[in-house]
C-alpha cells in the first residue's frame, strides 16, 4: 500500500514470520494423522499513525497473530491442506481487523509421511520424508483471492537419456558435447490457480493435496519418460519447458506455472594418479592398466564427438585396426578405413556396412610407400579436409612366436616407424581445422619397444636425452639397419625378441614422445598403446585376447574425454587372470 506521507512515498506491511505449528488428529479408530507448518503473515493495513504519531492503535501484534494461527489449527476439526488453512487464516485477518485490507499467507509444510513396519501403515508413526508441499493465499477485503501452491526440493535424477551439445563454444568453453550424462535437479516449483474468489474454489475436503501430488507425479513423470526405454533430455531447458507444458495442459484450474531447476552436475572422474595400485602411470611416461575383461570397461561418458568427427585409421582391414574401425563407428564417429590392398580393404567396408555401420569409408593406403601416403593425403584433403584423429595401426612382423630373424628388417622399419611417421607429417596441417578441442593421434605399438628392452648403454641415452629429436631417432634407426647388413645386430645391444619389430616400435614410441612434446599445450594429444599378446593373424591367433576386446579399449583412450586425454604416454593393456576391473576410463 503506497501513500504520499508528510512529502515522502510511503509503502508499509506488517506481519509475523516463522510461526510453527503443529495439528494432530486423533480419530476414533485409533489411526492419528498430523501437519507441522510453517506459517508467514502479512497484512496490509492503513496503520500509518503507528509511524508517524507512534500511535499503534491499528496495530495486530505479532503475538496475536501467533496466537491466532495455533487457535485457527486448533478449530480444524477435520484434516485439511495447507491452502485451505492459508486461505482460512487470510479470511480471518481481512474480516476480524477492520483496517486490513489484505492478508498475504504463506505456509511451508514440513514432509512428515506415516511410517511403514512390516509393511503395514502404522498408526501414531511417522517419518520425514522429503520434498515440502508449499502455498501462498493473498486475501484482499473485498474478496478477491490469489491463490498459488508449490513444492521445494524436489530432488530427480536419471542416469541416462541426457546430454547437452551445440551450445556456445569459443576460448572461453571447456565443456565438450555430451548425449550421455546423468541428468539431476532440485525443483522449486509454483502453480497458481485460476481461483480468483473463495467462492469459486472447489469445496471438496483435500481438494488441494489430490492436485499437489497429481502435478508432482506430472513433473517426475516428464522428467523420467517412460520407465523401460525413457525420454531424451537436450537440455535442462527443453525438459523445463515439456513439464511446465504437462501440468499446464493437464490441470485446466491452474493458469500458471513458474519452475526452477538448477543442474546438479555429476562430472566424470579419472582415478588414475601415480600411487594408484590398478591404474599407474610410470615415470618413465608409460601406463599400465589391466583389465580381466574389457567389456567391463565403462563405454565413455561424456560424449565429445559426432558424426562430424572424422577418425583414420590404417591398416584395417582385419586385426585389431578393423576391429577399431567397427567400435568407433559404431559411436558414432566417421572412420575412413584404410587397407594397403584395394580389395581386401573394400570387402571389409562391405562387411561394416552389412551390419548397419554406413559412416564408413574406404581409400587405399600402403604405409610403407611414400607414393601412396601422398596420393591419400591429397584424396582426404579434397573429401574431408579435417581430421580429428589418427590411429596409426598398421605393422608387420615376419617371425612366428619363437623365431627372430631379421630378414626383412628394412620392410618391417619403412612399415612400422617410417610409414606412420611420414603419414603423420603429412596429415599433422589437417588436424588445424579440428572443431574439437584436442587432434588426437594414438600409435598402436607394442611393449617389446620399450626402452628397458635396449641393451646398449650409449643408443639407450640418445633415445632417453630429453633434448631427443626426429633426427636422433632416425640415427638409431639407420644404425640398427647399418647394423643388421653388416651382420653386426646380435652383438650390438638390439631387444632380443622379434629384433627388427621391437627396434620400429622402440622408434615409434620414441617418436610420440617427442611429437607430444612439440604440440604440448597446442592441442593434440599423442600417444602410444600397446594391446597386449591378441589374437591377430601377426601372432598367428594365439594371444589372451581378441582384437575386439583390444579395439574396445583403443578406442576408449581415442575418446577420452578432451579433460582427460593425456600427452606423451605410453599405455599398456595387460588382461589379467585376477579378474581386476579398472574403474575408471583406463
Ligand atoms: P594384423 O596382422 O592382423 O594386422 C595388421 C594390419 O596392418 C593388416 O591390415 C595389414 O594389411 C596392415 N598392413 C601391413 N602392412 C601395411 C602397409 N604397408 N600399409 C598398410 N597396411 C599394412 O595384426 P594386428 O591386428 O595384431 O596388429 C595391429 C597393430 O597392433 C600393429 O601395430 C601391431 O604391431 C600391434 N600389436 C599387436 C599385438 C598382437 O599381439 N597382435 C601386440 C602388440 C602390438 P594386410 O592384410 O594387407 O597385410
Amino acid at each position: 500500500m503506497a501513500n504520499k506521507i508528510e512529502g515522502l512515498s510511503f509503502e508499509q506491511r506488517h506481519g509475523k514470520q516463522r510461526v510453527r505449528v503443529a495439528r494432530v488428529w486423533r480419530n476414533n479408530d485409533g489411526r492419528h494423522s498430523i501437519v507441522e507448518w510453517n506459517v508467514g503473515i502479512s497484512l496490509l493495513s492503513d496503520c500509518v499513525n503507528a509511524y508517524t504519531r507512534g500511535d499503534n492503535s491499528d496495530i495486530v501484534a505479532t503475538d496475536t497473530m501467533k496466537n491466532t494461527v495455533c487457535v485457527k489449527a486448533k478449530e480444524c476439526k477435520e484434516e485439511l491442506s495447507v491452502e485451505e488453512f492459508a486461505v482460512r487464516l487470510a479470511k480471518h485477518f481481512t474480516s476480524l481487523y477492520q483496517q486490513v485490507t489484505t492478508a498475504i499467507v504463506k505456509i511451508v509444510e514440513k514432509p512428515w509421511e506415516r511410517a511403514y513396519v512390516d509393511g503395514q501403515p502404522h498408526e501414531h508413526g511417522f517419518k520425514l520424508g522429503s520434498e515440502k508441499h508449499t502455498t501462498e493465499v493473498i486475501f484482499e477485503k473485498s474478496g478477491a483471492l490469489w491463490l498459488t501452491s508449490g513444492i521445494e526440493g524436489l530432488s530427480l535424477l536419471k542416469t541416462t537419456q541426457s546430454g547437452f551439445e551445440g551450445f556456445i563454444r569459443d576460448k572461453y568453453t571447456a565443456l565438450p558435447d555430451t548425449r550421455e550424462r546423468i541428468l539431476a535437479t532440485e525443483i522449486t516449483a509454483s502453480w497458481k490457480y485460476q481461483y480468483e474468489s473463495i467462492f469459486s474454489i472447489p469445496q471438496k475436503s483435500m481438494y488441494f493435496n489430490e492436485r499437489y501430488l497429481s502435478v508432482k507425479k506430472a513433473l517426475a513423470d516428464t522428467f523420467y519418460g517412460p520407465p523401460k526405454e525413457g525420454v531424451y533430455s537436450p537440455s535442462v531447458q527443453s525438459t523445463l519447458f515439456h513439464m511446465a507444458k504437462t501440468v499446464l495442459k493437464g490441470f485446466p484450474d491452474i493458469a500458471a506455472v513458474q519452475l526452477k531447476m538448477p543442474n546438479i552436475h555429476f562430472l566424470p572422474v579419472n582415478l588414475s594418479s601415480k600411487d594408484n595400485t590398478i591404474v599407474k602411470v610410470m615415470e618413465s611416461k608409460e601406463a599400465t592398466f589391466s583389465s580381466h575383461s574389457p567389456s567391463l570397461f565403462p563405454t565413455p561418458t561424456t560424449r565429445w564427438w559426432s558424426k562430424d568427427t572424422v577418425a583414420i585409421v590404417t591398416g584395417a582391414n582385419k586385426g585389431i585396426g578393423f576391429a577399431v574401425v567397427k567400435w568407433m563407428a559404431e559411436l558414432g564417429v566417421t572412420v575412413i578405413l584404410t587397407a594397403r590392398d584395394k580389395e581386401r580393404g573394400c570387402k571389409a567396408v562391405e562387411a561394416l556396412r552389412a551390419q548397419g555401420l554406413h559412416n564408413v569409408a574406404f581409400s587405399c593406403l600402403d604405409v610403407s610407400d611414400p607414393s601412396s601416403i601422398k596420393s591419400f593425403t591429397l584424396w582426404f584433403k579434397k573429401s574431408y579436409a579435417v581430421l580429428d584423429i589418427l590411429v596409426n595401426n598398421a605393422a608387420v612382423s615376419f617371425n612366428d612366436i619363437n623365431e627372430n630373424s631379421v630378414e626383412h628388417a628394412e620392410t618391417v622399419m619403412k612399415t612400422n616407424f617410417y610409414g606412420p611417421k611420414l603419414l603423420t607429417d603429412a596429415l599433422l596441417p589437417m588436424f588445424l581445422h579440428s572443431t574439437s578441442s584436442i587432434g588426437r593421434i594414438l600409435n598402436v605399438s607394442s611393449r617389446l619397444g620399450s626402452l628397458n628392452k635396449l641393451r646398449n648403454p650409449s643408443t639407450k641415452q640418445v633415445l632417453e636425452s630429453e633434448t631427443l629429436s626426429e633426427k636422433d631417432i632416425e640415427g638409431v634407426a639407420s644404425l640398427f639397419l647399418e647394423d643388421v647388413k653388416s651382420g653386426r645386430w646380435k652383438s650390438q645391444g638390439w631387444p632380443k625378441v622379434w629384433t627388427d619389430y621391437a627396434v620400429s616400435k622402440l622408434a615409434l614410441n620414441s617418436y610420440t614422445r617427442v611429437l607430444a612434446k612439440r604440440y604440448e599445450g597446442r592441442g593434440m594429444s599423442v600417444n602410444s598403446f600397446c594391446p597386449g599378446f591378441t589374437q591377430t593373424s601377426m601372432t598367428r591367433f594365439k594371444g589372451d585376447h581378441t582384437a575386439d576386446d583390444a579395439a574396445s579399449v583403443c578406442v576408449r583412450l581415442a575418446l577420452l574425454p578432451p579433460e582427460e586425454i593425456p600427452t606423451g604416454k605410453f599405455f599398456l593393456w595387460v588382461s589379467t587372470s585376477s579378474g581386476n576391473v579398472i574403474p575408471s576410463k583406463l
